[in-house]
């Protein structure tokens, strides 16, 4: 077996779920069980790397002095939904098209999983079906260690200097919390995280969260009348004075939307929890006013209520970054150009820690890692398209490409 799809099997037996709940840095210590492997591996090679107070491995290959450092970054832990423990990955060699068997109760068929189709002829790795693979982010994480690994065997193929980082607690959106782009030291960098080996992402959303408090006023209700104000009842009435459409189930693309996450109340007291996206930040701000206008309208119906809107800012979308840097993008283009390799992008719907480093002075788009359905047991990786994102990323630090 290859050594690269060796060390990524290995790397996804080890169980990083990060935890949401936790207030610790990272927030599982487990996530480093990766880092400190990935940190026996770079020592062995005599490369300079440590982990931080914070959990964050930084290090640094040093390259051909004058050219731009660019940065690689991926991350260790695996997200929430799907357990990570006890990971036992399955190879289909040279797929056929058909029904893949992950245990009695599991299967993917490709009338379902439309993305398999592409597929055929290539080996695969899949769960077992009672957890995730990792392949998000570990893939990641095997692609960067196997360009580290191909540099420091090939002394003569001349390129940047790579600063590399592997990251804990992306999953819970709290992995650019903690990150020193200055320790760091790359002029721009890119996360590989993503799926398809020839898809840049640069379009993130804008997010932000609003939480809703309402005090109503409780009497007896046989006493009620005139009196009495539903918490519970404006509650429901201020999600309905929200956009209708602009909900995740009605969205695609470019759309935005709010989402009620959570909602809990009585007569006395009811809360609201949503989350607020758009690609456009002028929409994102239209979006959170819809829930001020909401509680205008309310208020005066309900004057005796106590209606508040809290709106929180959570992150930004880097294009705005990048269209003022845009040295990662024109940088990534040369090296799909020189390998002959169409470019697509498409906006991400979600976050990524790019964007976090963005904003913090290092701009980063994501790369591919050539695994798909993150997140569940239907997860997989195609190991053709992760050595293909070997070879990408290679090119992308090579010296060839200034
Ligand atoms: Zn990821």
């Amino acid at each position: 077996m290859e050594k690269s799809l060796e060390r990524f099997l290995r790397y996804v037996k080890i169980d990083t779920q990060s935890n949401s709940e936790s207030q610790t840095v990272p927030s599982d210590p487990k996530e480093l069980d990766l880092s400190r492997e990935i940190l026996r591996e770079l020592k062995e090679w005599g490369v300079e790397a440590h982990i931080d107070e914070f959990g964050v491995l930084y290090g640094k290959l040093p390259g051909v002095e004058g050219l731009d450092p660019i940065g690689l970054n991926a991350h260790v832990d695996t997200a929430e939904e799907t357990s990570g423990k006890n990971v036992k990955p399955q190879i289909i060699k040279n797929y056929d098209g058909g029904v893949i068997r992950l245990n009695e109760e599991y299967s993917m068929s490709p009338k379902e999983f439309k993305g398999l189709a592409k597929h055929i002829g290539e080996d695969l790795v899949v769960t077992s079906g009672d957890t995730l693979l990792g392949a998000d982010d570990k893939a990641g994480d095997a692609i960067i260690m196997a360009v580290l690994e191909h540099y420091i065997t090939h002394p003569e193929e001349k390129h940047h200097t790579i600063c590399f980082a592997f990251t804990p607690d992306e999953e819970i959106g709290r992995g650019p919390d903690h990150f020193d782009v200055k320790k760091f030291g790359a002029a721009y960098a890119y996360t590989v995280d993503g799926s398809e080996p020839n898809e840049i992402a640069f379009e993130n959303f804008n997010a932000a969260h609003a939480d809703i408090a309402i005090k109503g006023v409780v009497v007896h209700p046989g006493e009620a009348k005139n009196q009495m104000v539903n918490a519970a009842s404006i509650a429901a009435k201020f999600d309905t004075l929200l956009p209708e459409k602009a909900r995740p189930q009605y969205t695609e693309k470019r759309e935005g939307f709010v989402h009620l996450i959570e909602m809990s109340g009585d007569c006395g007291f009811a809360k609201m929890h949503y989350i607020i996206r758009d690609h456009d930040r002028n929409k994102l701000e239209a979006l959170k006013n819809s829930f001020l206008e909401a509680q205008k309208i309310l208020q005066k119906e309900f004057p005796a209520a106590e209606i508040e809107v809290k709106l929180v800012d959570d992150y930004r979308n880097m294009k705005e970054v990048l269209d003022k840097d845009p040295r990662a993008l024109t940088h990534i283009t040369k090296v799909f150009e020189s390998l002959n390799i169409p470019l697509i992008s498409n906006p991400i719907r979600g976050g990524t820690d790019g964007a976090g480093f963005s904003f913090k002075g290092c701009p980063t788009p994501n790369l591919g890692t050539g695994s798909y359905n993150h997140h569940g047991r239907f997860e997989y990786l195609s190991v053709q398209e992760f050595n293909q994102m070997i070879e990408i990323v290679k090119r992308c630090v090579s010296a060839e490409i200034e």
